[in-house]
């Protein structure tokens, strides 16, 4: 696209002053101090940089009870004493410690306060334990309304999973819960009553069998995890794997099924080593080859938790069976082993600091399960499924949320999203340089948080292409570029309308069954044809309008 530097700095200015004005008018009226607390970087989050969990939990399902600690180790960035702690209602904070001595904690909410009574140092690591006990909410729809999902397989057992996505993980355990800091690395440790098991992230270190008929399973996750990535998954579980040869070398897949769906997830699952080595040439190696892959079994649709992804889609192909394209090529996978599986990296590998992104998890992620259709049949099943699932696109919000308070934008941001990168694909017209431009998201941004601007700079610089007002039009503004034109007298007349100013992008339309890229702007243009119609390339989302 080409580039006028100063209307296009001016309009950005202007365009950015009146989204700015629209979040803070929403801000206003509708977000909460509670939402501030949780959705922003506070003065007792800045100052430290958690670097190690201890999650230490007894789960009593014949109550929906927990009770237990998190022991949390940090990195002081600045001298500062009070820290804030997220743990939500009704969920409590019984005590908590440092160095043994116990700390004054002011609640606000859902934020916990605590004062230090030790000096703070710059550099050092430090830690300290909170206590916390309750009933913690129980899931409404789980995974969207998520918490605790206390539920019984066939058999009458105890099957039990948590979720909590959007909502946070301080609904069921004490942490720094904010997106933009990952802990480096985690050990989940588990207590459940005998004859139950729980997966969580990561790899099994040990099981303990305690003298009060329960059990405990400790869990280490070696990379850095998101907080909404950490699971806890109780159930009659059985346990099968296989080695999937992948680009890092031998990678364990581990799946964990309730005991009477064995024989069914053994057929099923083959979705998965398909998936690993379709995404592989795609995004790059699997992001977490030291903590394997699992596969495990839950009472819900399913969620993306970082290499433990859960699986509820009830062994049918599609969408709970359906075919979210309508094209046919959806009941070729399990949708959920394709979808959550691409969360890995998109989402656990390369994550939003605010939610306000989700786009960057949920639109590469949708657009990742054409790419897989691509991988194992052709270019067109994948074209067709991606456009396919772009019918379903409301243009409700932008796809871009409120910044700071916690709040994501609209649902858009799945097929939408998909199909915009989609489009991207064809202004880059190289199929090779646009797998390199995937693999290189996933290696630049390797294990960080970001946002938006900075995959925005990263897909600017990779491409050539100047995409500020690409992004703009399709991530922070609801309309569909839609291209006005009419044929008469052997003459093409075009132009866009519904766009941002400046947008340009070009796009490629079948004419006289010939394919030829046309440069609309908002202005008229003209063009002679002896063409009676033209079709704009389904690849591209660009609505049109005849006149
Ligand atoms: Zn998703």
């Amino acid at each position: 696209m080409k580039t006028k530097f100063l209307v296009l700095f001016i309009l950005l200015i202007t365009s950015s002053i009146v989204i700015e004005a629209q979040g803070l008018l929403e801000d206003k009226n509708t977000f909460t101090r509670q939402d501030t607390l949780r959705g922003t970087i506070t003065p007792e989050r800045v100052w430290w940089d958690v670097t190690y969990y201890h999650l230490d939990i007894k789960v009593d399902p014949d109550n929906k009870y927990i009770s237990g600690k998190n022991l949390v180790q940090y990195k002081v960035l600045k001298p500062h004493n009070v820290l804030q702690i997220d743990l939500q209602n009704p969920l409590e904070i019984t005590k908590v410690t440092q160095n043994g001595k116990e700390l004054k904690v002011k609640h606000d909410g859902n934020a916990h306060f605590i004062t230090l009574k030790d000096k703070q140092v710059v550099g050092d690591i430090n830690s300290l334990e909170v206590h916390y006990k309750g009933n913690p909410k129980v899931a409404k729809r789980a995974p969207w309304d998520g918490g605790f999902s206390w539920k019984k397989d066939d058999n009458g057992k105890h099957f039990v999973a948590t979720s909590c996505q959007g909502l946070g993980a301080s609904v069921w355990w004490p942490n720094k819960d904010h997106m933009y800091d990952e802990v480096d690395s985690m050990l989940i440790s588990v207590n459940v009553p005998k004859g139950l098991s729980n997966v969580s992230n990561g790899r099994l270190r040990s099981i303990e069998e305690q003298d009060d008929n329960t059990v405990t399973s400790h869990w280490f996750v070696n990379n850095p995890i998101n907080n909404y990535g950490v699971n806890v998954n109780i159930g009659d579980y059985v346990h099968f794997s296989e080695v999937f040869k992948g680009e890092n070398g031998d990678l364990d897949l581990d799946y964990f099924v309730l005991r009477d769906n064995l024989e069914k997830a053994k057929e099923h699952f083959k979705d998965t080593p398909k998936m690993m080595k379709a995404f592989e040439h795609w995004f790059g190696p699997y992001p977490f080859y030291e903590d394997g892959f699992k596969l495990v079994e839950v009472p819900y649709l399913g969620m993306e938790h970082q290499s433990s992804i859960t699986y509820g889609n009830k062994y049918m192909k599609g969408y709970l069976g359906n075919d979210l394209s309508k094209t046919g090529w959806g009941l070729k996978f399990d949708f959920i082993i394709i979808h959550e599986a691409g969360h890995e990296w998109f989402a656990n590998n390369i994550t939003y600091k605010d939610i306000a992104d989700m786009w960057i998890h949920e639109g590469f992620t949708a657009y990742s399960e054409g790419l897989y259709l691509e991988y194992h049949y052709n270019k067109q099943a994948g074209d067709e499924y991606t456009v396919g699932k772009g019918k379903d696109i409301k243009n409700d919000r932008p796809i871009i949320g409120y910044y700071n308070v916690n709040k994501e934008g609209s649902g858009d941001m799945y097929n939408k999203g998909a199909y915009m990168i989609h489009t991207l694909r064809q202004l880059i017209e190289d199929d090779e340089k646009w797998r390199m431009i995937l693999r290189g998201l996933n290696k630049t941004f390797y294990h960080q948080t970001v946002t938006t601007k900075q995959v925005e700079d990263y897909l600017s610089k990779t491409t050539g292409i100047d995409l500020t007002e690409f992004f703009n039009q399709y991530l922070r503004d609801v309309r569909i570029p839609t291209l006005e034109y009419e044929i008469k007298n052997n003459v093409l007349k075009f132009r866009y309308t519904n766009i941002i100013e400046n947008f340009d992008m070009p796009i490629k339309i079948h004419i006289n069954g010939s394919e030829q890229w046309l440069f609309p702007k908002a202005e008229w243009q003209t063009m002679s044809t002896k063409a009676d119609d033209i079709k704009i390339d389904d690849n591209f989302l660009v609505y049109s309008s005849k006149l």
